[in-house]
């Protein structure tokens, strides 16, 4: 039979790991597939060490986890887990049953008839998020389908059932900044999605918030795009041409009537401050990618582990 890994990044899930693991439990005991579930505890400050350390003791066949030294982020569980996972098939979930277990059989149909690499579940709906929060990540898809070739399916969610060749591509990009959603779109391989409505947490709160959303949307446009970049160089280009224009009517004006040398200080003061908000601009533009290629000159490791069994 072929096997199944289940990756979970955990971070602060005490609450929700008891109700996880039975939910999938009852789901996958009915599909054609050995299962492994790995669970990666990302440095949490609540039980969710403890609650994973029962599980593994109950199933130490089956069950499995990676303990952080301290919250790496989400990205780096994935990678950890994806790392760790030996499955013919991979699948990566949510903690908080968001991504709902009863679509692992449709999924594992999907992609064990060989003709997709991957399948991945897309809410339709985001009911019960904030109306903010959703314009903000509609916008932000707006924009990075326009100026990446990445293209990344807005309102697709990190629940995909991959096979080992795809998850062996993903593994290999080993760069610092990982922007899942990204990456998993630049390995190519053919993709299904599967619809579903939103699902709420089943517990405990979300560790995202809106400025935290906009700053991760801020590195998938750094990370998959240098759009940013090109607008730098084109808003450079055109203040110094509209500076020339200027210039001449300056000129033109002197010839005409010579009388007439100053246009104003206020003008002035506009004008500069103009030209220094975009140097600034742009200089934080470029300062971006150049801490990002700072990050990754370093090397450092993507995560670190204290405790694996
Ligand atoms: N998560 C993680 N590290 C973090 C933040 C979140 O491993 O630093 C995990 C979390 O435990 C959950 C998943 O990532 O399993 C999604 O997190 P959450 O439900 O907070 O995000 P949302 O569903 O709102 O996107
Ligand atoms: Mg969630």
């Amino acid at each position: 039979m072929p096997k199944l890994s289940i990756v979970v990044p955990c971070y602060n899930e005490e609450e929700t790991i008891p109700l996880f693991y039975p939910a999938v439990e009852k789901v996958v005991k009915q599909m054609p597939v050995d299962t492994e579930y790995w669970f990666v505890n990302d440095g949490s400050s609540d039980g969710t060490l403890a609650e994973l350390r029962k599980l593994h003791e109950q199933d130490p066949e089956q069950v499995h986890y990676v303990s952080f030294s301290r919250n790496f982020g989400k990205e780096a569980g994935l990678y950890a887990g994806l790392q760790a996972a030996t499955g013919d098939y991979v699948v990566v979930m949510d903690a908080d049953l968001q991504d709902p277990p009863e679509y692992l059989p449709e999924m594992y149909k999907a992609i064990s008839t060989g003709e997709y690499d991957c399948v991945g579940m897309r809410r339709t709906d985001r009911k019960g998020e904030a109306k903010f929060k959703s314009f903000l990540s509609n916008q932000f898809y707006n924009v990075i389908n326009k100026i990446s070739d990445t293209k990344i399916v807005s309102g697709a969610r990190d629940y995909r059932m991959m096979t080992r060749q795809m998850v062996d591509a993903v593994l290999s990009l080993t760069e610092y900044n990982r922007f899942s959603k990204g990456i998993f779109n630049w390995v190519g391989f053919k993709t299904k999605y599967l619809p579903y409505k939103n699902v709420e947490r089943v517990a405990g709160t979300t560790d995202w918030s809106t400025w935290k959303l906009f700053k991760y949307a801020i590195d998938g446009i750094t990370d998959f795009s240098e759009a940013p970049l090109a607008i730098a160089t084109w808003a450079g280009g055109l203040t110094a041409f509209i500076s020339i224009i200027g210039m001449i009517i300056v000129i033109i004006r002197k010839i005409i009537e010579p009388a007439s040398s100053a246009f104003g200080w206020a003008s002035m003061v506009c004008i500069i401050l103009f030209l220094g908000g975009i140097q600034l601009l742009c200089l934080g533009i470029v300062g971006r990618y150049i801490g990002r290629i700072y990050m990754q000159t370093k090397k450092r490791p993507i995560y670190i582990i204290k405790e694996k069994k």
